[in-house]
């Protein structure tokens, strides 16, 4: 792993690189790039290059628009699908005002800044998620390859094409834990050995390109839509988190029964009572919602559980009593979101959990998608918001996403969503028509 721009340099030389791709992203987790050729990068490096920060979504307006993305030369990487003669690399840069200021719209900046708090409090934050997509025959229309379902080997038939990712995540130095076919048709899961937060959320970024990529090569299209089939399990992104200090895990506790130290727990209590002003961040689309609903084993109400995967905090007991696997795993969170700013505020959540000592509530261990309303209600478990209006007006009222996002990117974010749900509910659907029109 390089640690300045000389080791950089010393890379570029050695694989022959020709162009450098410089990559951040904008406010809803696109990833944006733009190339140099490698006699530019000593200038990148020192006076950053310039954009127009107007045509990115939700940074700056026209009237403040030059901008300055500077790499970060500890993530440069090779991108393995390039070939010889053009070999390319990328690096994830950090974006600046043009006196040299951090630019407050960054989603990198905006980790960094949270990472921060963690930090104070003597916290490294480590997340480990687990990303669902779908392969379909193209981008047009939602056509499985296979029919197969959980852990189906020879019906599968995206094997070559999961391996084929698995390698190439491998050569950029991304750990791969394990990968296989999902509950859904065409449906697939590759597991990432889990991070620091940072550098997670820019592996993210890269595991949706490399996951795109990869498939375009066996000519079909990947996607990380939160539910593109009707009836059929939507994909999450399950994030195992925890925090550490040192090399000491802090959600360890070895006299616990569930393994889980009182920072474990209040992080959880955090979570579980901010999730709501939060979930415009974890679920950010209109289809977002589609997902969330009853039988699919997908969250809707909020409460904890050891085993029970209809809850929306699950902890996992794989390694039972092993101090570095201790953690906690949200599973709300679909991978169509932005991971700088979704780890942003889980680890605020949780962590405004740990320093007001929140006190957990039991877990649930029953499955709650089959619990009545009463039956919920006294057990006292709400609901996640049930669409992207409903987490608007959450999330719009909320102090703890505002001081997470910051100031522009709190107000951005909720002015760019109306804008999406106003679109989305002046249409008319297929589905409004079968229903209506042959008896209205
Ligand atoms: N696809 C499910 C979801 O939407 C998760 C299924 C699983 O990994 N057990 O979260
Ligand atoms: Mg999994
Ligand atoms: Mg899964
Ligand atoms: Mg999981």
């Amino acid at each position: 792993k390089p640690r300045d721009k000389k080791d950089v340099q010393e890379l570029i030389k050695q694989h022959n690189v020709k162009f450098v791709s410089l990559w951040f992203t904008d406010i809803l987790g696109q990833l944006k790039s733009f190339t140099v050729a490698v006699e530019e990068l000593e200038a990148a490096f020192e006076e950053g290059m310039g954009f127009d920060g107007s045509s990115i979504h939700g940074f700056a307006r026209i009237d403040e628009s030059d901008m300055i993305a500077i790499p970060d030369p500890s993530t440069f990487a090779l991108l393995p699908w390039t070939s010889p003669e053009k070999t390319t690399a990328r690096m994830f840069c950090d974006i600046y005002e043009p006196g040299g200021t951090p630019y407050k719209g960054d989603p990198r900046y905006i980790l960094k800044l949270n990472l921060e708090k963690a930090a104070k409090l003597g916290y490294t934050f480590y997340i480990g998620p687990e990303l669902e997509f779908f392969y379909f025959k193209s981008d047009k229309y939602p056509e499985p390859l296979d029919e197969a379902g959980y852990f189906d080997y020879s019906l599968d038939a995206a094997e070559n094409i999961r391996r084929d990712t698995i390698l190439t995540l491998e050569k950029m130095g991304i750990k791969v834990e394990y990968s296989h076919h999902e509950v859904a048709p065409s449906q697939h899961e590759i597991d990432l050995r889990y991070a620091e937060a940072l550098t997670m959320a820019d592996i993210v970024m890269t595991y949706r390109v490399v996951v795109k990529e990869i498939a375009k090569r066996y000519g079909v299209y990947a996607t990380f839509m939160p539910k593109p089939l009707f009836g059929k399990c939507g994909s999450g992104m399950h994030t195992h988190q925890s925090l550490f200090v040192g090399d000491k895990n802090a959600f360890f506790d070895p006299k616990d029964p569930f393994y889980l130290s009182d920072v474990a727990k209040h992080y959880t209590a955090g979570l579980l009572k901010h999730i709501k002003e939060i979930t415009l961040v974890l679920n950010q689309w209109v289809n977002s919602y589609k997902r969330l609903v009853p039988g699919y084993e997908a969250p809707v109400y909020i409460c904890w559980a050891r085993r029970n995967r209809s809850a929306l905090i699950r902890i996992p007991l794989y390694k039972p009593g092993k101090e570095k696997a201790t953690r906690i795993e949200l599973r709300s969170p679909d991978p169509a979101c932005n991971p700088y700013l979704a780890f942003a505020c889980m680890l605020n959540a949780g962590l405004k959990g740990i320093k007001e000592k929140y006190e957990l509530p039991p877990p649930v261990e029953v499955d709650v998608y089959h619990l009545d309303p009463e039956e919920r209600a006294a057990l006292g478990i709400d609901n996640l918001p049930g669409s992207l209006i409903e987490a608007i007006e959450y999330a719009e009222k909320s102090e703890l996403l505002r001081e997470t996002l910051g100031e522009h990117t709190f107000y951005n974010l909720i002015e760019s969503k109306k804008k999406e749900w106003d679109e989305y509910r002046i249409q008319v659907f297929p589905y409004e028509l079968e229903k209506y029109l042959p008896i209205l």
